[in-house]
């Protein structure tokens, strides 16, 4: 028997991976990770003495401990053992990536697979070369179908996942500016997304495809089987945007799909789940049900009322395209619209730039009152907009602000934390 069988016959007593000796359940597997400050092989007799049934680890000198397997690289390791899982599995898989929106469309897909199967998502962004092989481990065998999240922020990040996640259908939310740096440029990030799409059409998988979206139709050329879906009649599963404040709706079918997403750019992300679920034999009241049911917790285009203003919560990360959306989203409000904006990282040469075309956006589109936060806006060109230097100082600054009857837009890369604002501004933790 191989390796990875005998690991795998332990795996099956285990009911969950874990690389915290702090965080074990009775029957964990401990896989023993190294992180930028420590070594898991340090915790290993730790996490057996505290609840591990197992443990994968790559120091030499555990060898011949009681219950750890000793590997050349316990990274490796796990995300062959995922594979090997995966290779068990029978039920349906859905893989997606894409620049903007991947978390919550993955949401969306799991909301609407609940109302029928017993549906297994990704946990939180659980979506790197270590998440995605946790998330495939994840699948129990009483599971109907799966959905698998996968982010990337370089080349060949995609096509190595879908090596561990091998999904039976593919969906790319978009292709937006997003680690601009990483991928190098525009057609860096076309190319690198598209992996997905080349893993198909070698596999024989199928693509759901975005009809709308000129690149993914033009991407997906060759796979064997594509499932289409946007505005357009021509589409497998026609949907149209009905309404988008203060929250998206969308027709099918001749019904109103209503979701609990503000912004229209949410759009493209219900369509899709609105169409794999009517792919999977949903009735429409199951889909609108699951659609209905996802409501954003996760400071992601969440729209919070407070006593004195109605705040778009979208801290939680920010690139140019999710930005624009964002802002043209702000734009449609009545009254008073207001947009804190914190700096986006990760765009290399495309940084000035980027952070001038927001400041001028937001000027075109008459957004009323604007905060730019940080380094790389306060090199904007500007004569119009506030500026503050760093998060603290927003901070400072808007405790003496009234956000009465305003409409506020919260938005910037992760770490800027801009959600420190959201107490000030009356959002109640
Ligand atoms: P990450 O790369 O961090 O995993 P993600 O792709 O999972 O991000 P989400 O977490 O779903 O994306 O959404 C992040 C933000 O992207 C949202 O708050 C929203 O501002 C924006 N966004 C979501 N969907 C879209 C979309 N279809 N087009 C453009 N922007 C979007
Ligand atoms: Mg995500």
């Amino acid at each position: 028997m191989n390796r990875v069988e005998d690991i795998y016959k332990a795996y099956l007593q285990c009911d969950s991976v874990s690389f915290d000796s702090r965080k074990l359940s009775g029957k964990s597997l401990f896989v023993a990770l190294k992180g930028t400050k420590t070594d898991g092989n340090a915790f290993v007799k730790q996490a057996l003495d505290t609840g591990a049934l197992y443990a994968i680890a790559d120091d030499p000198t555990l060898e011949g401990t009681d219950r750890v397997f000793v590997v050349d690289d316990a990274l490796t390791a796990l995300q062959d053992l995922a594979r090997h899982h995966r290779r068990q599995l029978t039920i349906p898989v859905i893989g997606l990536t894409g620049s903007n929106g991947k978390t919550t469309s993955k949401e969306l897909f799991r909301s609407v697979f609940a109302t029928r199967y017993n549906a297994y998502a990704t946990r939180g962004n659980y979506n790197n070369h270590i998440g995605v092989p946790v998330s495939v481990l994840e699948i129990k065998p009483d599971h109907q179908i799966a959905v698998i999240e996968m982010g990337a922020n370089h080349q060949k990040e995609i096509e190595f996942l879908c090596t561990i996640s091998m999904p039976d259908y593919v969906y790319i939310t978009n292709y937006g500016l997003a680690h601009l740096e990483g991928f190098g440029g525009v057609e860096g990030i076309i190319k690198g997304k598209s992996e997905i799409y080349e893993y198909a059409r070698q596999n024989g998988k199928t693509a759901l495809v975005n009809i709308d979206d000129a690149k993914q139709v033009e991407k997906s050329v060759g796979i064997s089987r594509i499932i289409t879906f946007g505005t357009s009649d021509r589409a497998d599963y026609q949907i149209t945007l009905n309404a988008t404040k203060p929250f998206v709706s969308v027709k099918f079918r001749d019904h109103i799909i209503e979701s609990r997403l503000s912004g229209g750019y949410n759009f493209s992300n219900i369509a899709a789940a609105i169409a794999l679920g009517a792919h999977f034999g949903l009735s429409i009241d199951e889909i609108a049900q699951g659609i209905a049911a996802y409501t954003p917790d996760n400071n992601r285009s969440q729209l919070v009322n407070t006593r004195k203003a109605r705040i778009i919560c979208d801290a939680y990360n920010a690139n140019p395209s999710s930005m624009e959306g964002a802002v043209s989203n702000l734009a449609e409000f009545d009254g008073v619209r207001v947009a804190i904006l914190g700096d986006m990282y990760e765009l290399g040469d495309y940084t000035d730039e980027a952070h001038q075309y927001i400041a001028d956006l937001c000027e075109k589109l008459r957004i009323e009152e604007v905060y730019l936060i940080g380094e790389y806006f306060g090199r904007v060109k500007t004569d119009k907009w506030k500026k503050l230097s760093t998060t603290e100082e927003a901070v400072e600054f808007f405790k003496s602000y009234d956000p009465n009857d305003k409409t506020i837009l919260v938005k910037a890369s992760r770490s800027m934390a801009l959600e420190r604002l959201y107490p000030i501004l009356g959002i109640e933790a």
